[in-house]
C-alpha cells in the first residue's frame, strides 16, 4: 500500500489518537511517530538514528484504528507507517500473530478454557492476555432485545455470501447462524461463503504484508469461484480489510468497482426493517461505533431506528488492535476500559465489529454486558 510522506508537526492528529487521549505522551502519538519514525522508512536495521528496540517499542503501540490517516490534512496514515517499520523490522511478536491468525484458530476455545483455569495474579500484561483469552470462550446466549422482519416486501439480489471473518468462524458461530437466518427471511438466496478465510487486515497491520497478500488472493478467487455474488458483512474490521482489496492490483478496474459495490455491511442488505421491542431490552442501551466503518457504520442507523434508546458512548477506540493485543495486551486493555467508561449509565453495550466485541468483553467491569447485536436481535 503506498504511503505518503511529510508530516508537518501541526498537531492536528493528537487527540484522535486514543493512545496519546490516554496516556498524554507525544511520542505515543502519530505526530511523534512520524517524527521519530518517518526517516527509517527504507532504512535497514542497524541504521536508524534512534536505537532499534526504542523504534520497535514505540512501533508496537498503535490500535491501527486508522483515525490519524482520516484526521490529517496530509492523509498520512500513521498506522501504515508503523506495519511498514514491522514488515522490515521482524520480530517475535510478528510471528506469534502470524500462527495465531492463520494456524491456530480452531485451538481459540481451548486457549480460552485453559485461561479461565488460570488465577487472575501477576504482572498486568499477563492478566490482560489471560481476559482475552477467556472472551474466546463461547458465550451464553442472551434472550432478544429486537425481533425484526421486513416491514415490507423488498427485491433482494441474488445470491449473497456472508464474508463471517475469524471472530466468528472460530469463537462466534452463533453470528453467522443468525445472519444467515436474517437474510433468509429478508428473502435472499444464501451463497456458500464457507471458503472464505481471514480478511488478512490484521495481517497487514502486523506487516505480514506476504501472508495477507495470500489471504487476499484466496477470498477473491472464493468470490469469482461462487459467481462475484453480493458478500455481506458483519465485522467491521473484515469489511475494512475487504475494501482495501480493490485498490491492491489483484483485480481490474472493472472488477475492482463491482467488488467495491458488493461488499457491503449486513445491516445495508436488511432493507425496512420493522422491530418489536422485548422486555429483555435495556432502558438505555450503548453502542459502540468500531473506528473501521471510517465513519460510514451501517448499523448504527439501522439499530438507532429500531432502538430509540440507543445511547453512542465517546467514541474512543475499543483497543483491539491487532497485534498491539500481543505486544502490549495492558495497553490494549486500557484502551478497552477507557473505551467503556464512555457508556457510564448503560447496563449493555452492544457494537458491529467481531473484534470490538471480544476486546469489549473481556475487559467489562461486572453488571456491564457486551455484545454483537446479532446476539441481541432475532427474527420471526
Ligand atoms: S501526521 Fe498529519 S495531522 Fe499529524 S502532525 Fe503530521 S501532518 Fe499533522
Ligand atoms: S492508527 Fe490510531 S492508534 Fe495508531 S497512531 Fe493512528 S490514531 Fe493512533
Amino acid at each position: 500500500m503506498a504511503m505518503k510522506r511529510g508530516c508537518t508537526q501541526c498537531g492536528d492528529c493528537l487527540d484522535v489518537c486514543p493512545l496519546f487521549r490516554l496516556y498524554r505522551r507525544e511520542e505515543y502519538s502519530p505526530k511523534g511517530k512520524r517524527l521519530l519514525m518517518e526517516p527509517l522508512d527504507g532504512w535497514g536495521a542497524g541504521e536508524t538514528p534512534l536505537p532499534w528496540e526504542k523504534i520497535r517499542a514505540l512501533s508496537r503501540l498503535c490500535a491501527g484504528c486508522g483515525r490519524c490517516g482520516r484526521q490529517c490534512a496530509r492523509k498520512l496514515s500513521t498506522a501504515e507507517l508503523l506495519a511498514d517499520l514491522r514488515s522490515k523490522h521482524p520480530d517475535w511478536s510478528r510471528f506469534i500473530w502470524n500462527i495465531w491468525i492463520r494456524r491456530a484458530g480452531p485451538l481459540w476455545p481451548l486457549a480460552g478454557r485453559i485461561a479461565s483455569l488460570v488465577p487472575a495474579i501477576g504482572p498486568q500484561g499477563l492478566r490482560s492476555s489471560l481476559e482475552t483469552a477467556r472472551a474466546l470462550l463461547p458465550q451464553r446466549a442472551v434472550l432478544p432485545w429486537l425481533r425484526i422482519r421486513p416491514g415490507r416486501a423488498v427485491a433482494p439480489e441474488a445470491p449473497v455470501a456472508i464474508f463471517s471473518g475469524c471472530t466468528a468462524r472460530y469463537a462466534r458461530p452463533e453470528w453467522t447462524a443468525k445472519a444467515e437466518k436474517l437474510l433468509r427471511r429478508w428473502g435472499y438466496e444464501l451463497a456458500d461463503g464457507g471458503g472464505f478465510g481471514c480478511c488478512g487486515g490484521t495481517l497487514h497491520h502486523a506487516g505480514l504484508f506476504e501472508w495477507e497478500a495470500e489471504a487476499r488472493r484466496k477470498n477473491i478467487e472464493t468470490w469469482r469461484a461462487l459467481g462475484r455474488p453480493a458478500v455481506a458483512v458483519f465485522c467491521a474490521s473484515c469489511k475494512h480489510g475487504l475494501d482495501a482489496y480493490a485498490a491492491e492490483g489483484d483485480m481490474d478496474a472493472e472488477e475492482a468497482a463491482l467488488w467495491k459495490s458488493r461488499v457491503r455491511g449486513l445491516a445495508d442488505f436488511l432493507a425496512a426493517p420493522v422491530a418489536e421491542i422485548t422486555p429483555e431490552a435495556p432502558a438505555r442501551p450503548g453502542y459502540h461505533e468500531p473506528c473501521h466503518w471510517e465513519g460510514r457504520d451501517p448499523d448504527k442507523p439501522f439499530l438507532r431506528a429500531l432502538l430509540p434508546g440507543l445511547t453512542q458512548g465517546r467514541e474512543l477506540c475499543c483497543g483491539m488492535g491487532g497485534i498491539l493485543k500481543m505486544s502490549a495486551p495492558d495497553v490494549s486493555s486500557a484502551l478497552g476500559r477507557r473505551c467503556l467508561e464512555g457508556f457510564p449509565d448503560c447496563g449493555a453495550v452492544v457494537t458491529g465489529c467481531g473484534g470490538c466485541a471480544l476486546q469489549l468483553a473481556s475487559v467489562a467491569p461486572p453488571g456491564l454486558t457486551v455484545r454483537h447485536w446479532l446476539d441481541v436481535v432475532e427474527t420471526q
